[in-house]
């Protein structure tokens, strides 16, 4: 496998003086659409020329001109430049170069702010092509949660369909808007990566409609992406990327995606079998396209088993997408590196994303009041944790610390990213004694807390692509060393860094919920006191060091929710064991059966009333809200057109300036079948201390989230159903969170 090369980025200069320019085109005639500009094109094509669109030029893992994942060489007669693939989920990939390490794709998601989701994708689209790259492999819309223990967890946007889709949409807009093709992968269901090459996830049609292909739904709908790429798993029986229902009926015929399909890296099984399937492109190279284990494209077209229609068909999207983005239109002159603005917005990523899960009225910190601070453990005095595998970027200036994986799965090292925390909280508290201990022993870590006015304890866990989290909880002694550092001063915060869900037993969750409802039986939670404050940091970039010291002193009012529910015990996950081949090197697929269907994260744990640890949706803020007033009217009851606007008083009604994520969940009737209730909606508000402000969030019945409705699987249609649905306005999906309900009357078609 790839290995993440750390001195690959050594020096920016080198890489942006590449030369080998391609020349524009010459320019189009005015008014052509970009499918004509592509006819127009494919008419001057020989057989050749389309073919070599169709599949990369790679051979084995040997890296493109530009160090690039993927790539195929440009038409120069006609002047279509070459294509370079590049990761990005995260920042650039590290295939190419040193880049900005942004929060993790989780973080984008747990803003909630899909403006600012945008300037991460536009960190990302201006940096590939500072480099030079046209193809962005990135806008991984997997949900998260399905699996939570999955290694990719920190590329997702969070479990709920709509949240993740909207959010992936807006980093591919702003991705194509740099003049890069974007993407979204990987499709579909490709939520673990244990025996990620052979997994046969079986699941219903409702169920896969109504939880990971939605997400895909609205983050293709809802962008213009240019790319799609199919996934290595297979769906039924069937793998993805030979999937004729999974890519050409739904995603072709009825989402009316326009772009190309690409493979995952070597998840090609067939070349006829596949392209009638909707399959468009092979990647990394033409191993089964090119003949070597399959027929080979060209003998099927001059055979006449692969109608040349539908091999135009192919290598038109290839081209209408280049079109689409303006990859004719200009040279490959490549603008320079803003590193000020791009680590500007990874800072703000970061604040607005990281959540406040506990505060027992430790936080903000007091700097002028404090005359020693503890900081503990997770090297945070060189940096804070990156992700691993191909979403893996190396920072700027290059990593702090790396480490070797535990192997398996051997893939990449451990970077940490130079942002250290310990010189972000001195800065911030100038006038206390600050010290550090690496936690390596316990016993020295709590005489430190015990000696100090307060305790930072840093915890992280690190995820990777080729991985699953063996547990949700932290690995090594680290809950050991955080009770400790509890037990020696109650005064603590502890700061996480994960990729997404772990268990906190030094905590005992979101209060509000468990007011609610009383906790279950059992030996949950043997810790009486518990961390007097918990922030979930995420892996937080290449700033995320001054992002957390602002978020701990009070320069920065948290306002980030969980885009995904923190479970109490592994129990309480529909599929608390990982589905795993029967051999670990097994070639055989084997099923993973989604038994849980659509209810994902909230939507499994409101079904079972299982009270999580903390719910989806929750976050805490130095300031307080209050709602009220609560009002839903149709704009439009024309079936099928159907528009709601949901009004509301939000109201800051504490001391701070701050930012409250108000969000609007839907109940369909229960005839349905459906879990109680689903996002449909939300608003960032950002309020002044006592402001007072009417929201309105409108919901429209022609959204692709498909608000109001669910799959029929007799009639294959997504439905309306008649009848009284609940309303709820609140901040998070768990009970305390629901501030505000009503009913709503939907009638009958
Ligand atoms: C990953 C993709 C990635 C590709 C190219 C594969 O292993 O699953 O997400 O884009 O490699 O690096």
């Amino acid at each position: 496998m790839r290995r993440c090369s750390i001195l690959l980025g050594a020096t920016l200069l080198a890489v942006l003086s590449f030369a080998g320019r391609t020349r524009p085109a010459a320019a189009p005639p005015p008014g052509l659409s970009p499918d004509e500009r592509a006819d127009a094109l494919l008419a001057q094509m020989t057989l050749d020329e389309k073919l070599q669109l169709l599949h990369g030029a790679l051979t084995d893992f040997n890296p493109g001109p530009l160090g690039t994942a993927g790539y195929i060489p440009g038409i120069a007669r006609l002047g279509i430049p070459a294509l370079h693939f590049a990761d990005g989920s995260v920042g650039v990939g590290n295939q190419v170069g040193q880049a900005t390490v942004l929060p993790s794709s989780i973080a984008s998601a747990a803003t909630w702010d899909l403006g600012l989701a945008y300037e991460y994708g536009w960190v990302i689209g201006h940096q590939l092509r500072a480099y030079g790259v046209n193809v962005n492999l990135g806008g991984n819309v997997n949900l998260a949660n399905r699996e939570p223990r999955c290694g990719r967890t920190f590329e997702m946007k969070g479990e709920d369909p709509l949240l993740a889709g909207r959010i992936t949409a807006a980093h591919v807009r702003a991705i194509q808007d740099q003049g890069v093709i974007a993407g979204v992968k990987h499709f579909a269901l490709n939520d673990q990566e244990t025996g990620r090459f052979t997994a046969d996830v079986r699941i219903s049609e409702r169920g896969a409609r109504e939880s990971d292909l939605l997400a895909f739904e609205i983050a293709i709908r809802e962008s213009g992406v240019q790319s799609v790429m199919c996934s290595y798993n297979l769906v039924n029986g069937i793998w993805a990327c030979e999937h004729p229902w999974l890519l050409n009926e739904v995603l072709k015929g009825e989402w009316g995606f326009r772009g190309f399909v690409m493979s995952d890296w070597y998840a090609t099984h067939s070349s006829v079998k596949a392209a009638l399937a909707g399959l468009d492109q092979e990647q990394p190279g033409g191993y089964v396209f090119g003949g070597q284990r399959d027929r080979s494209l060209k003998d099927a077209v001059l055979d006449g088993s692969l109608p040349e229609s539908r091999l135009n068909d192919m290598a038109r999207r290839v081209l209408r997408a280049m079109i689409a983005v303006g990859l004719l239109d200009r040279g490959d002159e490549r603008p320079p590196l803003d590193l000020a603005r791009s680590e500007a917005i990874a800072q703000r990523v970061a604040e607005e994303g990281a959540v406040l899960l506990v505060n027992q009225g430790l936080l903000p910190l007091d700097a002028r009041s404090l005359r020693s601070i503890a900081v503990i453990g997770a090297h945070a005095d060189a940096g804070v944790l990156t992700g691993g595998g191909s979403a893996q970027v190396i920072p700027t200036g290059g990593p702090a610390l790396f480490f070797p994986p535990p192997c398996p799965p051997c893939w990449g090292d451990i970077v940490w990213a130079p942002s250290p925390p310990l010189r972000a909280i001195r800065a911030l508290a100038p006038g206390a004694d600050v010290r550090f201990d690496s936690g390596a022993s316990i016993a020295s870590a709590a005489a430190l807390a015990r000696r100090s006015d307060v305790a930072i304890v840093f915890a992280s866990e690190w995820q990777s692509e080729g991985m699953d989290l063996p547990s949700l909880s932290l690995r090594g002694d680290q809950d050991a060393l955080i009770h400790a550092v509890i037990d020696a001063n109650p005064r603590t915060v502890v700061v996480l860094q994960s990729g997404g869900a772990q268990l906190m037993p030094w905590t005992s969750g979101a209060g509000p919920a468990r007011a609610a409802r009383p906790r279950r039986a059992g030996p949950v939670m043997p810790w009486a006191h518990g961390a007097a404050a918990v922030l979930a940091a995420w892996y937080p970039g290449q700033r995320g060091a001054e992002a957390i010291a602002n978020i701990l002193f009070g320069v920065v009012n948290p306002s980030g929710k969980l885009p995904l529910t923190i479970p109490m015990r592994i129990e309480d996950l529909p599929r608390p064991v990982i589905d795993a081949p029967p051999k670990p090197d097994s070639q055989e697929p084997f099923p993973v059966h989604y038994r849980e269907e659509f209810l994902v994260g909230y939507k499994w744990f409101d079904a079972r009333g299982i009270e999580p640890l903390f719910p989806f949706g929750f976050g805490l803020s130095y300031t307080t809200f209050e709602f009220s007033s609560m009002e839903a009217r149709w704009l439009d009851e024309t079936p099928g057109a159907r528009r709601l606007a949901v009004s509301f008083d939000l109201w800051n009604t504490g001391p701070r300036e701050g930012a409250e994520v108000a969000q609007i969940y839907l109940g369909l009737p229960p005839e349905t079948g459906e879990p109680p209730k689903r996002l449909v909606g939300w608003a960032k508000v950002r309020l002044r201390p006592g402001e007072r402000r009417r929201v309105t969030v409108e919901i429209g019945e022609r959204e692709a989230s498909h608000p109001f409705s669910f799959w029929s699987e007799p009639l294959k249609r997504w439905e309306t159903p008649p009848g009284e649905y609940a309303l709820f306005v609140g901040n998070s999906a768990g009970a305390g969170g629901l501030r505000l309900s009503t009913r709503l009357r939907v009638e009958p078609r």
